[in-house]
């Protein structure tokens, strides 16, 4: 065993979604498994990692966690005196958690986001003050803040203002993690007025973005990482960047891009209790089961011999719902069944049920979030489509691909990291590159073509299987990270 000469380093990740307590997307998943995983590096690496996760205290999130215990009492200063705050704690697997929640009763905490922005921002930015002034209540400093996204970016811009005032935060680093750039936080303005916050003063953003939370975290964040090489790249583009991307150009030097990973003992066909039969990349043939199964549910059995199409999706623009809902009836004269799970737009909704309608004997659309029917389809579907308008990272390919099921995606953001279309033999899964419904449908077209070539079929499926896209490696980059950030500032 070896000697550990240096104190464990001490990260805060403060994130609005972590699974198992409270997941809507892939953020949740992120918010699940990388603290885990980086801990674990630390405790079989040459230093220990005591990474503790801060979560709103959604309504919910007690049922699913071990018996809490208050932690301390917080204030966080508003226009009006003070924001007063609760804070409680559990451990779970070796990693402190902490809920915070405003006292009174705020509204907003019974789901994760709600459709008032006002209610939203409220609760987040009140959360990334706290976070601040809690770890002034417990006998615990981070060497550094990690913050995720447009809810908890107020932090790092916080943070950045009290190192200047405050010594106790002096040594503190932030780096903001980039999943869905989109969600600026626009219309947070009043709440960002309550808590005294005042705007981004330099010219490093445009203008229209200097009192917007997710801008004004990045300009003071150290350091910035999106969610996949690729994405971090797009930032840099018109199309991709809603409008920063100079921004992102002129802070080339503080982003990174490192592809999330996904939790392979949660996603695992030879141990997932929700499937009907297991399997691994030794007995690929056993899927067959599990389709069946899922056909007869869905009263499709008749299709059986035909690829089974799924989608696993929040119902979204960014997800190209409409190149599905424009493609698929280009190919209604081709064999292939659908299943496809989701819920969202209602416009998206009504279109899939649209062509539910059209093909009754083959297609199914469940508009509903599902954990175990998505489980199912990933162990019983042969394609999974993700025509994405752009995807910082996506984990669903990656979900999928662990299972045999073949995704035809985009060639955006994590997608295109994460999938091999070319050459042939190296194949993982289908990508086109133009967004629109045409594109989409021949390249659907040329997978479903695929399909009927067992041999060749079953290779597409083992290499992608092969693929290791557990957290271990992209753990190492953000670990490695967080140690350079630390070493950077005592070189300075
Ligand atoms: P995003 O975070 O943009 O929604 P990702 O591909 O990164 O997309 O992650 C989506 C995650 O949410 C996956 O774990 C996927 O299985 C799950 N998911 C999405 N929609 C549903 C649904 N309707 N029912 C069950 N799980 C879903």
């Amino acid at each position: 065993m070896s000697v550990k000469t240096l104190p464990p380093l001490r990260v805060l990740f403060i994130t609005a979604e972590a699974d198992p307590y409270v997941k809507i997307g892939g953020l949740g998943d992120y918010g699940g498994s990388l603290p885990k995983a980086i801990s674990e590096l630390g405790t079989n690496g040459e230093r220990d990692v005591d990474i503790r996760v801060a979560l709103p205290f959604h309504a919910g999130i007690e049922s699913a966690a071990p018996p809490l215990t208050k932690t301390s009492e917080i204030k966080v200063k508003t226009k009006k005196g003070f924001a007063k705050g609760k804070v409680f704690q559990f451990t779970s697997q070796g990693i402190v958690y902490y809920l915070i929640k405003r006292s009174g009763n705020p509204s907003g905490y019974k789901n994760a986001y709600n459709f008032s922005q006002i209610e939203d921002s409220r609760k987040y930015i009140f959360f990334s003050m706290a976070c601040l002034e809690l770890i002034k209540t417990i006998d615990w400093k981070p060497d550094l803040i990690h913050a995720n996204d447009w809810h908890t970016a107020i932090s790092a811009y916080e943070l950045f203002i009290k190192r200047k005032n405050d010594a106790f935060y002096e040594s503190i680093k932030s780096l903001l993690t980039v999943h869905n750039l989109p969600f600026l936080g626009e219309g947070s303005q009043p709440v960002l007025r309550e808590f005294q916050l005042d705007p981004l003063k330099s010219e490093l953003m445009p203008s229209w973005a200097r009192f917007l939370p997710f801008p004004m975290g990045l300009e003071k964040a150290d350091e910035i990482v999106a969610v996949s090489p690729s994405y971090s790249e797009e930032l840099k583009q018109t199309e991709f960047a809603d409008g920063l991307a100079g921004f992102f150009i002129d802070n080339t030097q503080k982003t990174t891009g490192i592809l999330n990973g996904i939790d392979t003992d949660a996603w695992d066909p030879s141990t997932d209790k929700f499937i009907p039969k297991k399997f691994s990349l030794d007995q690929v043939e056993n899927r067959i089961f599990n389709k069946k199964a899922i056909l007869d549910e869905f009263g499709l059995e008749k299709n059986a011999n035909y690829p089974l199409l799924i989608l696993i999706s929040r119902l979204s623009n960014q997800k190209g719902i409409d190149l599905i809902i424009q493609g698929l009836p280009k190919l209604f004269d081709k064999e292939w069944c659908a299943i496809f799970l989701g819920s969202g737009q209602q416009e998206l909704e009504v279109g899939l049920k649209n062509l539910e309608a059209q093909l009754p004997d083959r297609i199914r659309i469940v508009l509903e979030y599902n954990n175990s029917l998505a489980h199912r389809l990933y162990s019983g579907g042969d394609i999974i489509l993700m025509p994405s308008l752009y995807e910082p990272c996506g984990l669903s390919q990656m979900i999928a691909m662990r299972y045999g099921c073949v995704p035809v995606a985009r060639e955006v953001g994590g997608l295109k990291d994460s999938i091999v279309s070319n050459p042939a033999e190296s194949k993982t899964g289908y990508l086109f590159s133009q967004p629109d419904g045409h594109s989409f449908a021949n390249c659907l077209k040329s997978a479903i073509t695929d399909f009927k070539n067992i041999d060749k079929w079953k290779s597409v499926q083992e290499r992608a299987m092969s693929i290791d896209f557990s957290w271990k490696k992209s753990a190492k980059q953000y670990l490695d990270l967080y140690c350079s950030m630390l070493i950077n500032d005592k070189e300075i």
